[in-house]
C-alpha cells in the first residue's frame, strides 16, 4: 500500500470509530507522527491534505520541518516526545503544540520562554496513567495539583491531557483515567490513541489521535 492509501485507511477508521462513539468526525484531530523519517517521505502526506505533525526529538524536527514548513502553509507541530529544559528555546520556537508538560521544572521553562519569544503554544499535561518508572508523565493523583500550579503560578493555559498506557496492557482502563482526571480537571481535550488502539481510544472520547506506523509504515 502507499503512503496515500494508508492514510486514507486510518482517516475512514477515525471517522467509523467516531460515529460509533456518537461523535462527530471533526471532533478527532489526526495527528500524523512522522518521528524517523525524513522530509521526503513526509510530502506524500502533506500532498495527501494532512497538516497536523507529531515528533518526539527536537533536534531530529529541527532538521527538517522548517523546509517542509516553507514549502505549506497550515502545518501544525506537535511534540510529543520528553523535553529537557535546555531544548525548551528551541521547542517553542518550532513547535505549536507541546503534549509532553509533566514537571514544574519544565513547565517553568516553557511559560519562560513563550513570553520572551511573544508565543502562545498550546500545552498539554503528559500523565503516566499505568504509573511506569521509565516513562515520563506526571501520576495520576498529582495531576489536578500539577495542572492547577501551571495556571495559578505561571499562568498557562493548559488545553487537554495525554497518556502513553503501558504497551503490554489492555488500554481501555488508561484512557478511561485519562478522561476521568481530565474532567476533574475541567479539561475536554484528551490526546490518546496511536496505531495498534486509536479506535478504542476515540470511543473513550480521543479529541486527537498520534498515529506513526500505521501511516508511514514500520520504523
Ligand atoms: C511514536 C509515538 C506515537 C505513534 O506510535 P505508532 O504506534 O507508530 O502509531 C504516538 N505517541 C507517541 C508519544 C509516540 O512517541
Amino acid at each position: 500500500m502507499e503512503l496515500q492509501d494508508r492514510l486514507e485507511d486510518v482517516r475512514s477508521r477515525v471517522h467509523k470509530a467516531a460515529s460509533e462513539a456518537g461523535r462527530k468526525p471533526e471532533q478527532v484531530t489526526l495527528v500524523a507522527v512522522s518521528k524517523t523519517f525524513d522530509a521526503e517521505a513526509i510530502r506524500p502526506a502533506i500532498a495527501a491534505g494532512q497538516r497536523v505533525f507529531g515528533e518526539n526529538r527536537v533536534q531530529e524536527a529541527q532538521g527538517k520541518w522548517p523546509e517542509l514548513r516553507a514549502q505549506t502553509a497550515g502545518i501544525e507541530l506537535h511534540l510529543i516526545g520528553p523535553l529537557q529544559s535546555n531544548k525548551a528555546a528551541d521547542a517553542v520556537a518550532l513547535f505549536d503544540v507541546i503534549e509532553t508538560v509533566d514537571r514544574e521544572k519544565i513547565a517553568r521553562s516553557i511559560a519562560n520562554e513563550m513570553k520572551r519569544q511573544g508565543r502562545a503554544l498550546r500545552l498539554y499535561v503528559q500523565v503516566n496513567t499505568g504509573l511506569e518508572p521509565q516513562k515520563a508523565g506526571i501520576a495520576p493523583d498529582d495531576t489536578l495539583s500539577f495542572v492547577t500550579f501551571c495556571r495559578e503560578e505561571l499562568g498557562l493555559t493548559i488545553e487537554g491531557l495525554m497518556c502513553i498506557p503501558p504497551a503490554d496492557e489492555n488500554p481501555g482502563p488508561h484512557f478511561a483515567l485519562l478522561a476521568k482526571l481530565a474532567a476533574r480537571c475541567s479539561l475536554d481535550r484528551l490526546s490518546m490513541g496511536m496505531s495498534g488502539d486509536y479506535e478504542v481510544a476515540i470511543g473513550f472520547g480521543a479529541t486527537s489521535v498520534r498515529v506513526g506506523s500505521a501511516i508511514f509504515g514500520t520504523r
